[in-house]
């Protein structure tokens, strides 16, 4: 008989209370990313829905997204592709306004990052109220990608964030949830 599996992921998150600021809990994926084990535990879990479907392009949103996205592309056999602040990019861009907390940015990706009907899966450390993802898939979707799925280590779902992105017809997968901000 195989032995149970033990490893718990959640207890790889860090929590930081009150950063940045007053009311936060950062939830720390740093702890997770430098062991061995569960950095590969979470990689393989994200996907393993997506297990033997043809993945273009992993888009990870900067800058924790490119960690946790790269891993999965190289998994995956799929490209890479960053989606970041606005401006930060050598190459034409394409770019689209997003809601924060507090106001709004611009995220860009190269305008040919991806190709129109190139399916995609977009990846993020976290997704709290869903404005960044939700950013990020209009940005796929205006370039013509097909957007298969949201992965994210971390839901926070009291904000409302993988209901939003759900409701845009994009399956979202997590590993985990936290209560609270
Ligand atoms: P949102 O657009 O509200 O879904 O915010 C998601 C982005 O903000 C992700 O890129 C996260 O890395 C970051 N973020 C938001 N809240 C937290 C938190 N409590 N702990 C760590 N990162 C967070």
């Amino acid at each position: 008989m195989t032995p149970p599996d033990t490893l718990d992921l959640r207890s790889y998150i860090r929590t930081i209370a009150d950063y940045p600021k007053p009311g936060i809990q950062f939830r720390d994926i740093t702890t997770l990313l430098g062991s061995a084990r569960a950095f590969r535990r979470a990689v393989d879990e994200l996907v393993q829905p997506w297990a033997g479907s043809k993945i273009d392009k992993v888009a990870g949103i900067e800058a924790r997204g490119f960690i946790v996205g790269g891993a999965i592309a190289h998994q995956v056999s799929a490209g890479f592709v960053p989606i970041r602040k606005k401006g930060k990019l050598p190459y034409e861009t394409v770019r689209v306004a997003y809601s924060l907390e507090y106001g709004i940015d611009e995220m860009e990706m190269h305008k040919d990052g991806v190709a129109p009907g190139e399916r995609v899966i977009l990846v993020d450390d976290l997704i709290a109220t869903g404005g960044t993802a939700e950013g990020a898939v209009k940005l796929l979707r205006n370039i013509g990608a097909e957007v298969l799925a949201a992965c994210f280590i971390v839901d926070l779902p009291d904000l409302g964030g993988a209901e939003k992105i759900r409701k845009l017809g994009v399956p979202v997968r997590t590993l985990m949830a936290f209560e609270g901000h």
